[in-house]
């Protein structure tokens, strides 16, 4: 045998499943310098190059995509208060929970928590400034609803950010009020500002060292490639800060979205931020077309159940989409919009209906969601190239929201991917994590089951006739992913694409759906190299 350079390795006895369905499965792959030089069968392999690595009869697995994620909040709701089962199963609880933080708070520090969801909570409803202030009168509150459209602030906070009775609804907003006009606490989409841009920023460092440490968390669950869809230009550029992740560990192949408001004034970006050769890189502008179906803000039409005037929020609208859109153009990045009720959708598809797209190898506008697209709007969608980039974990976390806000047989119709595939949209799966009721929102295994068995946590039938198979599900978090986000050479195990890789502790394709989000993640590979090892 010829000797080799060190990197070059050849991995054998995998049970590889490549996502290429020109040869979608292989046991033998020999990287070269970071990138796939071969891959096929053991027989075929002429010689073992450079360093062997034995796979041990394991399954593997192209690295996977999270095509619609929030890194940073992640990162930062690891050091918040969690409102979600096991800890908090009642107002109550999440008193108890803030008083315990208080104790160990250091002056001057806001009290932040995430993931609260009045349909978990055993009183039913949402917590509101009164409870908070019982926790802690002198400190300022704010918990997120778990969909990350609502937050409920405390007196303290109210004060500091100067909202009163007489505040009006900032546009996109609602500060909500109980019958005799006093502020409840509760602030919803763009009221929420209100109290946020009051709040000490972190600094970029520290932030880029909370990245750092969520990417090797990111790791392990087998996420080799990320986007971060709340990108800032200000106050602190998104970009800067991931790069300063990168010098601090941070690994993944990034994708950043910037949010319209903060580039309406200045829309043009310098070409180098959108290479897509660099690990991080802007890859769209990001929109509202409404808020969430658990939070009653999505767009809907049929009204939510039981609320005959309740449609839900528009966000935005064609005039707006138009400049997004235009803007979107110039810098050749894609378009990204929220949309989850049927309204809402419509709003986007009928805006954009027909015309051609501005960038030439993926989607030029994405529909991030797509909760519940109705049977014309999948048509025109397919037909105008829109792609659909959607969330399973959210019906299988959040069920006894879409339950209550839409009905059974409303929910059953919601995220009907087979339709979505059948028309031809392209389709990724993501997690949207933290903005999920999950304790561990952006594990892929879980969204994975969901979507194969359209179950919720607790069993509740979530549409059986929207399930699919298992290596849709694993396509949509790889290739389809990758088409969809444009991150260059991965998605696939192919010649010429880098080698990131997940070994798994079982079989996914052999296994009982019903047990798929016990998959751990063994071993993970970028570039070739181990990155991360249970
Ligand atoms: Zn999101």
């Amino acid at each position: 045998m010829t000797i080799h350079k060190q990197s070059v390795r050849t991995f054998i006895n995998g049970k590889i499943f490549t996502a290429n369905l020109e040869l979608p499965y292989a046991s033998t792959m020999i990287v070269r310098d970071g990138s796939i030089a071969w891959i096929g069968e053991a027989s075929d392999l002429e010689n073992i190059e450079g360093d062997c690595v034995d796979l041990k009869g394991q399954r593997v697995l192209p690295g996977l995509i999270d095509a619609h994620m929030h890194p940073l909040w992640l990162a930062n709701a690891s050091t918040q208060i969690a409102c979600t089962p096991p800890l908090v199963n009642s107002i109550a609880d999440l008193i108890e929970q803030i008083r315990n933080s208080c104790q160990s708070n250091e002056t001057g520090k806001w009290i932040e928590g995430w993931g609260y969801d009045e349909g978990k909570l055993s009183e039913g409803i949402a917590p509101t400034r009164w409870d908070l202030d019982e926790a802690a009168a002198d400190i300022p509150i704010i918990i997120s609803r778990t969909c990350t459209h609502i937050a409920v602030v405390n007196s303290k906070a109210l004060e500091l950010a100067g909202i009163t009775r007489d505040t009006p609804d900032p546009p996109g907003g609602k500060i909500d009020r109980d019958q005799n006009g006093e502020l409840t606490g509760i602030l919803r989409e763009n009221a929420k500002d209100l109290v946020h841009r009051i709040m000490p920023a972190k600094s970029l460092e520290e932030n880029a060292a909370s990245l750092a440490e969520l990417g090797d968390f990111l790791l392990s669950h087998g996420i080799t490639a990320i986007t971060d869809l709340s990108s800032r230009t200000e106050p602190i550029d998104y970009l800067e800060m991931y790069q300063t992740a990168v010098e601090k560990g941070l690994n993944q192949r990034t994708v950043l979205y910037y949010l319209w408001d903060d580039l309406k004034d200045k829309p043009l970006l310098l070409r180098d931020k959108i290479k897509r050769e660099n690990q991080i890189h802007i890859g769209g502008i990001k929109l509202f077309s409404d808020g969430s179906v658990s939070g009653k803000t999505a767009w809907v039409n049929p009204p939510f159940l039981g609320e005959e005037e309740n449609y839900g929020i528009q966000t935005t609208t064609k005039e707006e989409l138009l400049a997004a859109a235009k803007a979107a153009e110039q810098n050749d990045i894609q378009l990204v919009v929220h949309a989850m009720g049927e309204q809402a959708i419509e709003l986007i598809i009928d805006t954009f209906y027909g015309k051609k797209g501005w960038l030439t190898d993926g989607p030029s506008i994405r529909i991030e969601h797509a909760a519940m697209p109705t049977p014309q709007a999948i048509l025109r969608a397919a037909e105008t190239g829109i792609a659909f980039v959607t969330q399973p974990i959210f019906v299988f976390a959040e069920i006894e929201s879409y339950y209550k806000n839409l009905g059974f047989e409303r929910t059953k119709e919601t995220y009907p991917i087979p339709s979505m595939l059948e028309a031809g949209i392209k389709v990724a799966f993501s997690s949207d994590a933290p903005a999920t009721a999950w304790a561990d929102p952006v594990n892929p295994f879980v969204g994975i089951k969901s979507a194969v068995t359209r179950l919720a946590y607790d069993g509740a039938d979530t549409g059986q006739k929207q399930r699919i198979d298992v290596i849709t599900a694993i396509m949509l978090y790889t290739k389809s992913a990758q088409e969809i986000t444009r991150i260059p050479h991965v998605g696939q195990l192919a010649v010429g694409n880098h080698a990131d890789f997940i070994v798994l502790n079982q079989d996914i394709l052999e296994i009982s759906i019903d047990m798929i989000d016990t998959v751990l993640v063994q071993e993970t590979y970028l570039a070739g190299n181990l990155v991360f090892q249970r």
